[in-house]
């Protein structure tokens, strides 16, 4: 054999190991992705599908009409966000939302209100908030609010005033003395997405499955947020504490492009930050298509604002739908979170009554322990019932669509319904305290 010969031949074997070597390497990075795209998410889906059957509407407790909704979302009022009232509003008529309280970041200290959207948009009713400091204040009325003042006072007169204030990112150090604030956040995506030792594989899979099994996908970042529902346990122990649920929906995970006035294309990154502004050459050829409603001829997106307003819900129960009625009702805690894509949670109800079975307390009520005669909950599916009294889990049933309790002590009492899924009882419904004293 030549030399020659010789040369080619090992460079043909570096070649087929080199291929070789990338085949492996896409199969081991991308291996889970397909195997969640054939075997785990179908199954899944077909065991969702099967508990859906099961739904029986239940007994109706509670007066007062049950409204879902989200909290904690971003427009294109915030600088990481591009989102506009025509995506917005469709993406809540499908997830079949009643309210979404925004909490947009501050362009400037002084910070004007109502900005950005406010109001009820063909039913659905939207209110201006804002998000700076792990603060989220809803002001609900025309305001300036001055941002440089002591955060301690601006919350204090934000409450005097009729609005609301949240205590968001409860992993984040806060003043969690100020008796001003009314409402904490025991959930939110961002929160749970931050315990990911790594954001790729969540990407990889997405990727792999966000045509058919986005649902799933997005799954995928929950985890039990013990330490922040215990921390929400302990000072509802001194004052009323509402738990909330954040869905903290940017729409900004994505890559975009879309044509300017001057016929230019805007190429859009993550964190809906500018990547390039270009004339239109072989790569807009051949990747932008017909326009979005928002205007967009290009999208690779993650999280888009169906997906975040169904991941996780506020359930509220209010007489009315307005603005200042679900903010009331919030504040009073008449409320309750649900990991909606699992299964839709209306119906849920979770009330304390009386000897003669009458209800005189719904979660977020105070009732004395003389006039509590029973704790009772009711549920649209089979779930396991988890009661807790003070943070401590007192009692617990399985595949059950209705429990009840004879309280025996003063305490906070507070439901959690897990449905079965994937061999296990998954988190589905977390219900504020009903507080008996
Ligand atoms: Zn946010």
């Amino acid at each position: 054999m030549s030399r020659f010969q010789q040369i080619k031949r090992i460079a043909g074997w570096a070649i087929v190991g080199i291929f070789s070597l990338l085949i492996i390497t896409f199969i081991v990075i991308t291996g889970p992705a397909w195997w969640s795209k054939w075997v785990t998410y179908p199954k899944l889906e077909k065991e969702r599908a099967a508990l859906w059957a099961k739904y029986k509407s239940p007994e109706k407790l509670i007066e007062q009409t049950d409204y879902q909704g989200v909290l904690h979302a971003h427009s294109y009022w915030s600088h990481d966000s591009r989102g506009v009232i025509k995506e917005i509003l469709p993406a809540a008529q499908q997830a079949e939302l009643d309210f979404i309280f925004l909490s947009d970041h501050i362009r400037n200290k002084l910070d004007s209100f109502p900005r950005g959207y406010h109001g009820n948009y063909d039913g659905v009713i939207i209110e201006a908030g804002t998000e700076s400091k792990n603060i989220m204040v809803t002001p609900m009325q025309e305001e300036v609010l001055d941002w440089n003042q002591d955060e301690s006072q601006l919350i204090k007169d934000v409450v005097a005033n009729g609005g609301m204030v949240t205590y968001v990112h409860s992993e984040e150090p806060h003043n969690w003395a100020d008796p001003n604030y009314q409402t904490m956040e025991i959930y939110n995506i961002h929160t749970d997405l931050l315990d990911e030792e790594s954001i790729l594989p969540f990407m990889i899979n997405m990727a792999v499955n966000k045509k058919d099994y986005r649902h799933w996908a997005y799954r995928e970042l929950y985890d039990e947020q013990s330490a922040i529902l215990a921390h929400w346990d302990s000072l509802n122990q001194t004052r009323q504490i509402v738990g909330i649920a954040a869905v903290d929906a940017h729409n900004n995970q994505s890559f975009r492009a879309r044509h300017t006035d001057n016929g230019m294309v805007e190429w859009v990154g993550p964190n809906a930050k500018t990547l390039e502004i270009t004339e239109p050459g072989w790569k807009e050829k051949l990747l932008l298509s017909e326009p979005d409603v928002t205007g967009w001829k290009f999208k690779w997106e993650v999280d888009t604002y169906f997906h975040s307003f169904n991941y996780v819900n506020t359930h509220v129960f209010s007489d009315t739908l307005s603005n200042t009625a679900i903010k009331d009702n919030i504040v009073a805690g008449h409320a309750y979170i649900s990991f909606e894509s699992l299964a839709e949670a209306q119906g849920f109800q979770f009330v304390a009554q009386d000897d003669r079975g009458e209800v005189n307390a719904i979660m977020g009520d105070s009732v004395a322990i003389d006039s509590a005669t029973m704790l009772r909950a009711v549920s649209p599916l089979p779930v396991r019932f988890e009661l807790f009294q003070d943070g401590m889990m007192i009692d617990q049933i399985g595949d059950q669509y209705t429990y009840q309790y004879q309280p025996v002590s003063a305490g906070n009492y507070r439901v959690v319904a897990r449905i079965k899924l994937d061999r296990g009882w998954v988190s589905w419904i977390m219900t504020n305290p009903i507080y008996i004293y």
